[in-house]
């Protein structure tokens, strides 16, 4: 099968195996080499001098760590929601009492800092703007750095769901002054579900000193006191640390660089694939993700159908539209252990499914 959804994503052979090793003590020094390892790779790959933490979660633990770790209840927050994944964030903010004002664009285009600065400048109250770099669920990267530049610019704290993106294309932590950044293991970092990292930087840190949301499992004060003996507060995933080290060691050979051309390479080549075969991209180009192709289910074409068909006739496992979105897109996740012929093989097979379905593949 070729597993082509935008995570869990295919894992190198070498780091499956690693995850057979037997268990070690997570108190013990071999594993606090370990973490001490990927942690410097990790901060390397966030482009950051500050903290990263990795916590045994999903995705979404690191977005609610993230919040819970830097806001009090009744703290005004700017969410910037451009799709599923941003709706979410301002959810996890609101249900831990703070004050969301929420600012949507329209699902298949960027965050607009423009928007961001009107927002900010029409209520000086807000604390923290909360923001997806990479929307997974409509295929759009939005300019962090732009928006980075705008919030700096009003003094208030960045929070970033960078889930899908970092490690497949360029986030700058630090110079764009990003203070909290999240991100998950399946997706880009070619390593099963089960780790989440969070980078916290100085200005973060005094958010936190302040921030009264509850916490424990969370708490980032617990992760610094433990990271500094080279443990986790609780205890980890260690077979998902095996796969970590083994798949980050492979990262750095490639370089940093490198892997952000190989996700634009394959972006353009997935962008490209989809408009031979007559078919429309959802996100404006402009935006459109290196890291996962949104594409609008033809006229009269009924997208979970395609996804079936081209699952159990073509070997190809594609996501399909999330939310509003159900039935009327599809999606092509290419970000992580990924090359070319993957993304060829996903191209011919949807021109020999979609026939089937009845779209008509011109040429
Ligand atoms: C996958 C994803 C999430 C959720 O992550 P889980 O690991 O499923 O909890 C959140 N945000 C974005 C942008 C994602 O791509």
């Amino acid at each position: 099968m070729n597993l082509r959804i935008p995570g869990p994503t295919p894992c190198p052979e070498d780091v499956l195996q690693a995850m057979s090793k037997q268990m070690i003590n997570h108190r013990g020094k071999e594993f606090a080499e370990l973490l001490g390892q990927v942690t410097s790779k990790l901060k390397r790959a966030f482009q950051t001098n500050g903290d990263v933490f990795i916590l045994t979660c999903s995705g979404t633990g690191a977005m609610e760590a993230s919040i819970v770790n830097s806001l009090s209840p009744g703290d005004k927050v700017l969410s910037l929601s451009n799709g599923a994944f941003g709706d979410r964030f301002a959810t996890i903010a609101e249900r831990f009492g703070a004050d969301v004002t929420r600012v949507k664009f329209e699902w298949g285009q960027a965050v607009d800092p423009d928007a961001a600065k009107r927002a900010l400048d029409a209520d000086p109250k807000i604390k923290a703007v909360l923001v997806t770099h990479n929307e997974t669920s409509t295929g759009v990267t939005s300019d962090l750095e732009a928006i980075g530049a705008v919030v700096r610019k009003f003094d208030k704290l960045l929070i970033v769901d960078a889930i899908s993106s970092l490690g497949c294309i360029d986030l700058q932590v630090d110079a764009w002054g990003c203070d909290v950044v999240a991100t998950g293991s399946q997706k880009g970092w070619m390593v099963p579900p089960g780790l989440a990292f969070v980078s916290v930087n100085e200005r973060a840190w005094k958010a936190h000193a302040e921030a009264k949301m509850p916490r424990f499992y969370w708490d980032f004060t617990a992760a610094k006191e433990y990271l500094e003996k080279d443990q986790t507060p609780w205890t980890p995933a260690v077979s998902v640390f095996y796969a970590l080290g083994v798949a980050l060691a492979t990262l750095e050979k490639e370089g940093l660089q490198n892997i952000f051309a190989r996700h634009a390479r394959l972006g353009q080549q997935t962008r490209d694939g989809i408009k031979s075969l007559g078919l429309s991209l959802f996100a404006d180009e402009s935006c459109a993700s290196n890291t996962i192709t949104a594409v609008k289910s033809p006229e009269g074409v009924d997208g979970k159908k395609l996804v079936a068909t081209v699952r159990d006739e073509h070997g190809i496992v594609l996501a399909g539209g999330q939310a509003s979105l159900a039935g009327k897109i599809f999606r092509i996740g290419h970000l992580g252990f990924v090359t070319e012929a993957d993304i060829d093989d996903v191209i011919t097979q949807l021109r020999l499914a979609l026939p089937k379905l009845g779209f008509k593949v011109p040429g």
